[in-house]
């Protein structure tokens, strides 16, 4: 599903290049769960970036389902971005003036559903989340968690082939934060592809995959055993 290839990124700062990513390979398969882990400032978010086409390496290969993504122009890239990556972030990045459902129907304008099938996918996403009575609520009016859900609602409302998560939980208390990385558990055994990054061992040993980023290397690529195990007894101890 992903293939990137010897990626480099650097980035300017003043007169200086400094290189962000330092030939990074990875390869993802459909149905995979990732968490990719490591320091504050070794590369994660910039990696995630690249994989979800919001920026371009300075060098390197990336192959997103088929689709050579460094032969193609910005407007090619974000049409590919759109149909194909769901994100999913700290801040859960809501618009405030819009209510649960609009926020939720937004990607799939630029994923180019038509105004019926917005609100119908739209309306199902939201009550597979549990939150579909604050449908006509406003970002203001939800808890975190619940802010969260609607964001998980709108990254999956296209149908993406991959699920980026940058901190998904990073702001939320222990026990939201809990219920939020369940439903990404669920939402990977029912098919879909997830990566996830975090500072939070914790939180990455639920994944089957962990790749750690030290200082823009890759230097560890780990399958866990028995992932799901280890969070259901989380939940029953
Ligand atoms: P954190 O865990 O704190 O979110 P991270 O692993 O996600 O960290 P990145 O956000 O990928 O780290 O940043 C890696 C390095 O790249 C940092 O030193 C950061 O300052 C630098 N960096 C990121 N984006 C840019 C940019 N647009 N311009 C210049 N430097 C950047
Ligand atoms: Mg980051």
């Amino acid at each position: 599903l992903i293939v990137l290839k010897d990626i480099v990124k650097q980035f300017k700062r003043g007169t200086e290049d400094l290189t962000i990513l330092k030939s990074v390979s990875l390869s993802v398969e459909q149905g995979e769960f990732i968490a990719i882990v490591g320091p504050s400032g070794s590369g994660k978010s910039t990696l995630m970036n690249t994989i979800g086409l919001l920026d371009v390496p300075t060098s390197g290969s990336y192959v997103l389902d088929g689709v050579v993504t460094e032969k193609l122009k910005d407007d090619q890239l974000a049409e590919v971005r759109n149909k194909k990556i769901g994100f999913i972030f700290q801040q859960f990045n809501l618009l405030p003036r819009l209510t649960a459902i609009e926020n939720v129907e937004l990607p799939m304008i630029y994923a180019g559903f038509s105004k019926k099938e917005r609100r119908e996918r739209g309306m199902h996403m939201l009550e597979t989340l549990g939150m579909g009575q604050r449908s006509h609520h406003r970002p203001s009016e939800l808890s975190g968690g619940q802010q969260q859900r609607v964001a998980i609602a709108r990254a999956l409302a296209i149908g993406p082939a991959i699920l980026l998560a940058d901190e998904p939980t990073g702001a939320l208390d222990s026990t939201t934060g809990q219920e939020v990385l369940e439903l990404m558990i669920e939402l990977n055994h029912a098919g879909n592809t997830i990566i996830l990054i975090t500072h939070d061992l914790h939180i990455a040993e639920n994944a089957k995959r962990v790749v750690t980023i030290r200082d823009g290397h890759i230097v560890s690529d780990q399958r866990n055993a028995a992932p799901t195990h280890r969070a259901v007894a989380e939940v029953l101890r």
